[in-house]
């Protein structure tokens, strides 16, 4: 089969074996892929994985092993991209996304979605309505992990509310505050991709018009520039006593400044993979329109090329079709 390997270069393999599927795994035939940051990242060394690479899709299941669910198969299915032990404390309270036995699909000890089949645990497999097309599909993952913010955190409606960064996350976030009626504002560096939100009714501003009055005046600021700048900036943006979400993992940057959050007293919180479920359910009900954010689409037979597109400055989402 072909397939998108990491391994110290970046190739298109089109012999790649076809994996076995295990007692309670499904096979799942690729329809369509998405290229995220993380998948850059990896190729920058992160994680230090090396294997095939990808974790956002849709597919279809096209085998069940011994104890999984025959029913699945031929169904349009996606999936969590953490595969928990089962069987430790954290899995044992429900928090498989923070098994410390866990594989993550495309990203650790787990061979990714960017090929034209690959294995899940059924438990991590969910089908996806008719409703939801294949394009809107894939953006299952990182709009799941958008959600995550509000899985942890109430925000009120009287709460002022700052997204910082119009990249992909930035830009998911937005669509999924706005689908729940969040009122926020939106702030970046891009006037194109801050008009999407401004369609969704969100208040804009680029960073460098941000005034006195955007300093401490926010309860909740979520950081998602994924810059030490960005990070800074975001600090200043909360109210003493507010709350900082960090999406981005600049916390493993050196050299930030945390005077103001202790001066502050800021609740930072981290946040990082969310569910699938309730974002399916907002997609099946056509809460979220991902169109504004796809940027091509490319064929697998392009997929290198399709991989250094994304990586080009004002790229949103590049998708693979199988
Ligand atoms: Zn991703
Ligand atoms: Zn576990």
């Amino acid at each position: 089969m072909k397939a998108l390997v990491w391994d110290e270069t970046l190739k298109l393999d089109k012999n790649y074996p076809i994996p076995e599927v295990s007692d309670d795994e499904v096979l799942i035939k690729t329809t369509m892929a998405g290229i995220c940051n993380t998948d850059y990242e990896i190729t920058k060394g992160y994680m230090g994985y090396k294997g095939i690479l990808g974790h956002e899709f849709v597919g279809v299941v096209v085998k069940t092993g011994k104890n999984a669910d025959k029913s699945l198969v031929g169904k349009r299915v996606t999936g969590e991209i953490n595969l928990a032990c089962g069987n430790c404390s954290y899995c044992a309270k429900g928090l498989q996304r923070h098994c410390p036995n866990r594989k993550t699909l495309g990203i650790y000890k787990k061979d990714g979605c960017f090929c034209e089949y690959f294995t899940l645990p059924q438990k991590n497999v969910i089908p996806v309505s008719d409703a939801i097309d294949d394009i809107t599909a894939v953006f299952t993952e990182p709009l799941a992990a958008a959600y995550e913010i509000l899985e942890q955190l109430h925000i009120r409606p009287d709460h002022k509310v700052a997204i910082l960064g119009d990249g992909k996350l930035g830009l998911c976030i937005s669509l999924v505050f706005s689908a729940l009626n969040i009122d926020y504002t939106h702030i970046g560096r891009h006037r194109e991709k801050l008009e999407i939100s401004k369609k969704l009714g969100a208040k804009v501003k680029l960073s460098d018009e941000l005034e006195k009055d955007d300093i401490k005046n926010y309860d909740v600021v979520v950081e998602a520039t994924g810059s030490s700048g960005g990070f800074e900036t975001s600090v200043s943006l909360v109210k003493p006593r507010g709350t900082l979400v960090l999406k981005s993992t600049i916390a493993a940057k050196e050299g930030l400044n945390l005077a103001s959050v202790v001066v502050d007293e800021i609740t930072v919180l981290g946040s990082r993979c969310g569910q699938f479920r309730p974002i399916l359910r907002l997609l099946e009900k056509g809460k979220i329109d991902v169109k504004p954010l796809v940027s091509a689409i490319y064929s697998v037979d392009e997929f290198e090329k399709a991989f250094f597109e994304n990586e080009k400055k004002g790229t949103l989402k590049v998708l693979v079709k199988f």
